[in-house]
């Protein structure tokens, strides 16, 4: 079949382009060939910002639109249909959103903390602000801010012995509907829980829902105040470049495979080394903590549930896969794997057993905010119920104690079944807990702590017994 290609970026070519000057390109592409544009243009390094599937458009940011008309006459050549038919330049968030006067419009970092903290001020029995950074011990942004997390639980001051979900936004600047869809769940969650529906009342007994809007402040203030279109945080980068991509920054198989660069002006430059930035110390040294059994991480756009891995092999494939697959059927989302590695959600299930999702929410770039209320959000809505669903689904629940101090051992667990092969780790958090979904069956488990005897024990999945407690002994 012959398909053709046509290139509009003669216009912008002869526009002087400043370090600073980013273009959203919209493409039309055959439905057919979207994986293998988009394999394609992201070995590349370019960053895909969505796919519309009503539209068939895929939506990418580039500094670079000489490249990318390069990689469009590649692209011909293996006759896939590709045609670029939208460019448009950044500016900074303030000034666009003024010509389009909205009435209600996207929050920037100060407007979500204030929310936050109405939300502490409004329900103080069950919600709880935390300045992670300060809270963690760990030090702030380039820029002098802080993450913040809210806590919705029974006494929510406390890290309690308890099954835990957390909800993350705004990993990239200018997925501007992301850290609303974190504070639209929490605001949900504690509005039906005070209405007494029971579903959030029992969650509210019996786990607890930490909720992180806004991961990357320092690059929201900038997407208002300079540039739409900026996706990384605003470190300074030894090439005198500026910024990196958060979310290929974790250490777990940081840099493995996928798209991501070792190019400080790349837009998904993976920093200098594994978990260089702070905002991503902070976010691993909180789930270290929390141990959390599942997490969400918002992104937009493209309906789509992410899981890992990007590569390497899934020991708890048969688990992680049928919550996937239900997850989407649920939220009415697509499925694909990881972009990359150093991702948030393959970083917290290979080190803390979290079993996480990347969701990319909305059909496109920063829709109008009645946009994502009307067609985004009601999809959200969904996630939180869901995944509270799964809290109550059986989960074996392992706690390991000092036999002579009846202390908790943050103690290494392995099953002989589950054949791990990335170095994934399952630790006992501080309460000398960790809580496991495993499919029904028999289990031979082992716990090992430096300075103790190892002990094994076999346990039952889906059974009656659903609590082992194990005594270390010297
Ligand atoms: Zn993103």
């Amino acid at each position: 079949m012959s398909k053709y290609i046509h290139i509009l970026l003669a216009a912008i070519l002869f526009v002087t382009i400043s370090a600073e000057q980013y273009y959203l390109v919209t493409v039309k592409v055959d439905d057919s060939s979207v994986q293998e544009i988009r394999d394609h243009l992201e070995s590349k390094g370019f960053d895909i910002s969505g796919y519309n599937k009503e539209t068939n458009r895929l939506e990418i940011i580039t500094d670079t639109p000489r490249f990318l008309e390069k990689e469009c006459s590649i692209l011909q050549k293996r006759n896939i249909l590709f045609e670029i038919d939208e460019i448009v330049s950044s500016e900074s968030y303030e000034s666009y959103s003024n010509k389009r006067d909205n009435a209600e419009d996207y929050y920037g970092p100060e407007q979500t903390l204030n929310e936050l903290q109405q939300l502490e001020k409004t329900y103080p029995k069950w919600a709880k602000l935390f300045n992670l950074n300060e809270w963690l011990g760990l030090g702030s942004t380039v820029e002098g801010r802080s993450l913040y997390a809210l806590q919705v639980s029974l006494n929510p001051d406390l890290v309690e012995d308890e099954a835990k979900i957390v909800i993350i936004g705004q990993h990239h600047a200018r997925e501007l509907m992301t850290h609303h869809a974190v504070l639209d769940s929490a605001k949900d969650y504690l509005k039906r829980a005070q209405q007494g529906d029971a579903k959030f009342l029992s969650a509210l007994e019996n786990s607890a829902v930490w909720f992180v809007p806004v991961v990357n402040p320092d690059g929201l203030a900038y997407v208002f105040s300079n540039n739409r279109m900026w996706r990384k945080n605003r470190a300074r980068n030894n090439d005198g470049s500026q910024g990196v991509d958060l979310n290929r920054n974790y250490s777990f198989k940081w840099g493995a495979c996928g798209s991501n660069s070792s190019n400080g002006s790349s837009d998904i430059f993976k920093g200098p080394s594994p978990q260089s930035e702070s905002e991503v110390k902070v976010m691993d040294r909180l789930n270290a903590k929390l141990q959390a059994q599942y997490i969400i991480s918002y992104h937009s756009s493209g309906d789509e549930v992410l899981y890992p891995y990007r590569c390497g092999f899934m020991a708890e494939a048969n688990v992680y896969n049928d919550i996937r697959d239900r997850l989407a059927n649920h939220v009415g989302f697509g499925k694909r794997v990881a972009s990359s590695s150093g991702e948030d959600f393959e970083h917290h299930y290979g080190l803390y057993g979290s079993i996480s999702f990347l969701l990319e929410i909305g059909s496109s770039f920063q829709p109008s905010f009645s946009t994502y209320e009307n067609r985004v959000w009601p999809s959200v809505q969904k996630v939180l119920p869901f995944m509270l669903d799964e809290l109550t689904k059986p989960h074996v629940h392992i706690k390991v104690l000092d036999k002579d101090t009846g202390k908790p051992l943050a103690a290494s667990l392995s099953i002989t079944e589950i054949n791990f092969k990335e170095q994934e780790q399952r630790i006992a958090d501080e309460h000398g807990s960790y809580r496991w979904r495993l499919v029904p069956g028999k289990y031979n488990l082992s716990i090992k702590m430096a300075k103790y005897k190892e002990h094994k024990i076999i346990i039952q999945a889906g059974g009656q017994k659903s609590n082992y407690f194990v005594e270390l002994e010297k």
